[in-house]
């Protein structure tokens, strides 16, 4: 069965604009959400575009700021000061990746711990790691949203998660095993040998390795419950842009194991949208005092 992130999302957007529309009355502003996008990476501009057109849809400002991809690191930092000031913006988002000039770790620790809604500052990770109310990342949150949501028990499964990154192994990993969640957790990345045999211990299994084809049939446990965090770019001359989106794991072969499985594009991907929406109406209802 498939776990649809577009129904999912769809309800927890309609759950923000409804806080955003309650906020608008309460305080006589809407959230505000700022979205810096530096460069013209493809990739980046359409996620930028749909994070704005998402706010927009919701009742969410949005304060579009580009700069060029040769901008000055110290532009890029005075900006982030600027809006960690504006009382009209209450969420702030550097799309990633930066270009190579550019200290990406020295732009996230700039950004106010408290309009960090992409949760990526070492403090909201240090208050995940203490299990401490914070901004979660909008991809961590979105998966165990989405677990929840469909009903998919956590507490006392064993989750296996393939991949480390700190935006989505390490958090993912991390909320699983708090006792709110209650899992067993193991992590595997590029040093884990022979990955197959830890995969097929999970009952759930979160796939988060950036490579199409990570994960086939063979490597999962009849009944598990799989979530394919990947969005690969692969060569298909039918289509109109060259490419199609492909997650890491293989879809139909898998599919036929799984119990429930996340398609690409449509699982993960709307609901990571649609947690930034949330973040950002928290920050705001934290803000006011709400
Ligand atoms: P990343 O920073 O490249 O990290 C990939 C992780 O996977 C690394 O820890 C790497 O191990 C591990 N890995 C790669 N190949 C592996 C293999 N064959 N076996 C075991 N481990 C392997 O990627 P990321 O930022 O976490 O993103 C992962 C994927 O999710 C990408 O496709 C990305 O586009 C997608 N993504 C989607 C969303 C969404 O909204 N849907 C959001 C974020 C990311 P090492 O640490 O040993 O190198």
């Amino acid at each position: 069965m498939i776990i649809d992130g577009l129904e999912i999302s769809a309800a927890i957007r309609a759950e923000c604009a409804a806080a955003a529309a309650a906020h608008l009355a309460a305080v006589g502003t809407p959230p505000g959400l700022a979205v810096i996008l530096v460069g013209e990476n493809p990739a980046s501009v359409s996620y930028v575009t749909a994070k704005e057109r998402a706010c927009k849809e919701t009742g969410i400002r949005s304060f579009a700021l580009r700069l060029p991809a040769d901008v000055p690191q110290s532009r890029l930092l005075a900006e982030i000061r600027r809006l960690n000031g504006d009382r009209a913006v209450h969420g702030i988002l550097v799309q990633l990746p930066l270009p190579k000039h550019i200290d990406e770790s020295e732009v996230i620790r700039a950004i106010a711990p408290e309009k960090d809604v992409d949760g990526f500052h070492p403090v909201s990770l240090g208050k995940l790691l203490l299990g401490e109310d914070t901004f979660v990342s909008c991809t961590p949150a979105g998966i165990l949203e989405m677990l929840k949501r469909s009903g998919v028990e956590t507490a006392g499964r064993h989750v296996v998660v393939v991949g480390r990154s700190n935006i989505v192994g390490k958090p993912v990993a991390n909320l699983l095993l708090q006792k709110r969640a209650n899992a067993t957790v193991t992590v595997c990345h590029t040093g884990t040998p022979d990955l197959g045999r830890f995969t097929r211990q999970a009952d759930i299994l979160v796939v988060a390795a950036g490579r199409p084809g990570t994960v086939t049939a063979d490597m999962v446990k009849p009944g598990a419950v799989v979530i394919d965090v990947g969005v690969n770019r692969v060569p298909d001359a039918s289509k109109k842009s060259g490419f199609r989106l492909v997650g890491d794991v293989d879809f139909d072969g898998v599919a036929a194991v799984a119990s429930r499985i996340t398609p690409v594009p449509g699982g993960v991907g709307p609901m990571t949208i649609a947690m930034l929406l949330s973040n950002t109406v928290k920050s705001a209802r934290q803000a006011a005092g709400l």
